[in-house]
């Protein structure tokens, strides 16, 4: 990342602060400090992409699952939670920015992006994009863009229903939940592609599998999954 000059003034100005210790960036560092970074629980999918344990949680649910990768094992709790927290819950997309770039630059190095298509992250519904400002998902697929060079779509999948907040939810009424709450609005654009869906958490799977169920009515589809945070619950 090239650092311009009125960056590093702003940066003697509003220091910017790690999300996960609090202290002060480096000029090239993103969101989060090196040491910080370096010590994220990383999983360790991309050595093996087709069969690893955030792929195997879509086996038998997804018709045309091709590979998938998450960044770090998510804790609830742990300090490796803060940035998704953050980003979800405290108005933070530049987090999300960051990590999309971070964990895009690791997938390129393991050549990951090679026969993907296109990105679409998982939607939120309007109700809860207005409430947010944004959708977490959306800014990740788009700092893994800048990366990669792949398209984002955000025109083929709509979320339309919203019920409160999810995590005040049992786990099987949150799968219940999902199940019917996307719909494919322009096949068209993604016959025969291999499509990267891509969310912030992913826990039971069951969000992503409603989402490729929708998309799996185009011919040719193919899907593969990369998150920021994996929390497996087999672990
Ligand atoms: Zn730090």
């Amino acid at each position: 990342m090239r650092i311009s000059f009125l960056q590093r003034v702003f940066d003697l100005i509003a220091p910017r602060l790690c999300c996960i210790c609090g202290s002060r960036l480096a000029p090239e560092e993103d969101a989060i400090c090196v040491s910080c970074n370096l010590r994220l629980p990383r999983t360790d999918h991309l050595l093996q992409p087709y069969d690893n344990a955030l792929a195997k949680t879509f086996w038998g649910r997804i018709k045309h699952m091709e590979k998938a990768a998450a960044m770090y094992y998510h804790h609830g709790g742990s300090q490796a939670s803060y940035p998704i927290y953050n980003l979800k819950y405290d108005h933070r997309p530049e987090i999300g920015t960051a990590l999309g770039r971070l964990m895009a630059l690791e997938m390129e190095n393991a050549h990951f992006f090679n026969d993907i298509d296109v990105l679409i992250p998982v939607p939120l519904s309007a109700d809860r994009q207005r409430e947010r400002g944004y959708n977490q998902s959306e800014i990740i697929a788009k700092g893994m863009a800048e990366i990669c060079g792949k398209p984002v779509l955000t025109n083929v999948l709509e979320r339309r229903e919203y019920r409160g907040s999810q995590t005040q939810k049992g786990r099987w009424e949150r799968n219940e939940n999902v199940e019917n709450a996307f719909f494919l609005l322009n096949g068209n654009k993604i016959k025969n592609s291999h499509i990267l869906l891509v969310d912030d958490v992913v826990t039971t799977g069951a969000t992503i599998c409603a989402c490729a169920k929708q998309l799996e009515q185009v011919a040719g589809v193919k899907i593969s999954v990369a998150t920021i945070g994996f929390a497996d619950l087999k672990r």
